[in-house]
């Protein structure tokens, strides 16, 4: 459990003041030139020492990906690229640290971009945060008064940031995607290679991280990288902020060490299951593209990369969408279908043809006017979608329905043989027919 003393986020809940005085007076910018005039090497080994792993849902370790940003180039100059386009299903951290944390942000993003070489950071903003856009405005026009951003700032690192607001899609907060849109153009997901530290915005080497990701580089730096990793277990290292909604007695926002226990996590942010334990079903635990994990097998498991893992699901964004025992999860499961459908930006066949055939048999199977063949051979179409796509839409699809044909088969089953109204002439379509 994490002791107070080692929360990062000390705002969090807005309740003290998010200007630049109050985030002065709780530590921020403390220590800031000291860690530039240091260098890239050291702010790179320093994160890379503190084990963090990119906290948007890929996981990949932090520091390890500034190391591919080459050397400046007048010629070629290096972008850093902030991801606070979060709009996957049941997450909502970022949009705190944007409206109560959000000089954690610009420091971040100044000393990340020393990391890389940059000194031009663009950070996108989903659409539908208007308040939060505006917040973290203000926020970085706080910093360039301060003359803490800007040219010939009070650090010695020449550094801008731009704020893009998105405009609502979904696909836009994958990484390239999120780049064609910045770059004006229709947001699509770009082929790799070429890999970003490449070829990125514009054409010039760029680095993408999570907004969460950079907002903990300041502290990190400030605390070391032995003081993160000492959190958390090892390649899990830290603390991490979880969004959990659903059916717990408080849904809550929070920072805790990663490793928690997901019993430990709910009985202490979330004032237990609504119902008691015996009364979960399910968790989606790391926003709704992950596979659902029945309750009895999530209650003790890690809160973690590697424990997410061995209960056959993935930590992803940390937000966990709990269902107690009156949850339909067939509906449930359908109504994410519809969301992936619904999001397709359609350039591939298999997910822009497949999310339409996930969506309408799960629309079936929630009635039970469906055939038990048919479980397998949903299994198989999403088998056909996954690592078939440019980009992650394509698992994001079919990982929730895998989860549920792997644990709630026979809830479909059971659906399908209590279905009242079949007769001859309701005869379910074969996928030719459709
Ligand atoms: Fe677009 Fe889907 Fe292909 Fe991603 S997987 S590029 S969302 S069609």
């Amino acid at each position: 459990m994490l002791a107070d003393e080692d929360r990062i986020f000390t705002n969090l809940y807005g309740h003290h003041d998010w200007t630049l005085e109050g985030a002065r007076q709780r530590g921020a910018w403390m220590g800031t030139r000291e860690f530039i005039d240091a260098g890239r090497n050291w702010i790179t080994s320093e994160v890379k020492a503190s084990g963090l792993r990119g906290r948007g849902g890929g996981g990949f370790p932090t520091g390890l990906k500034w190391t591919f940003m080459p050397p400046e180039n007048p010629d070629r100059p290096n972008y850093l690229l902030v991801n606070a386009d979060e709009s996957e299903p049941g997450t909502c951290k970022d949009r705190e640290i944007l409206r109560h944390d959000p000089h954690h942000l610009v420091e971040g993003c100044l000393l990340a971009g020393r990391a890389i070489d940059a000194h031009l950071a663009f950070v996108y903003i989903r659409g539908e945060f208007v308040r939060e856009r505006q917040r973290f405005e203000a926020t970085v026009e706080q910093a360039y008064d301060a003359r803490l951003i800007g040219k010939n700032n009070l650090h010695g690192w020449d550094f801008d940031i731009a704020v893009h607001h998105g405009a609502g899609a979904y696909i836009c907060g994958e990484e390239t995607a999120l780049m064609e849109s910045l770059e004006g153009k229709k947001g699509q997901p770009r082929l790799r290679p070429p890999f970003l530290a490449n070829v990125g915005v514009y054409g010039n080497p760029t680095t993408i991280n999570n907004a969460e990701s950079i907002a903990v580089v300041p502290e990190i730096l400030r605390r070391s990288g032995a003081w993160f990793s000492s959190l958390g277990r090892p390649n899990n290292a830290g603390t991490k902020l979880f969004c959990v909604s659903g059916h717990i007695n408080r849904p809550a926002v929070f920072e805790e060490e990663m490793g928690v226990s997901f019993e430990e996590m709910i009985e202490k942010h979330c004032g237990g299951v609504r119902g008691g334990w015996d009364n979960l079903l399910a968790v989606i635990p790391g926003g709704g593209s992950m596979p659902c994990v029945p309750g009895d097998r999530i209650r003790n498991a890690y809160m973690d990369y590697d424990g997410m893992r061995e209960v056959g699901s993935s930590l992803g964004s940390a937000a966990a969408i709990v269902m107690d025992k009156s949850t339909d999860i067939i509906r449930a499961i359908w109504r994410l279908s519809a969301f992936y459908k619904h999001e397709s930006c359609g350039q591939c066949t298999p997910c822009r043809e497949g999310t339409g055939w996930i969506e309408r048999i799960m629309a079936r199977m929630v009635e039970g006017r469906a055939q038990k063949r048919e479980i397998d051979m949903l299994f198989e179409v999403t088998k056909q979608i996954e690592g078939h796509t440019i980009c992650g839409l394509g698992e994001a699809a079919s990982w929730p329905v895998q989860g549920l044909i792997r644990n709630f088969r026979h809830v479909i089953e059971d659906r399908i043989d209590s279905y009242t109204f079949r007769s001859d002439d309701d005869v379910v379509p074969t996928f030719a027919a459709e």
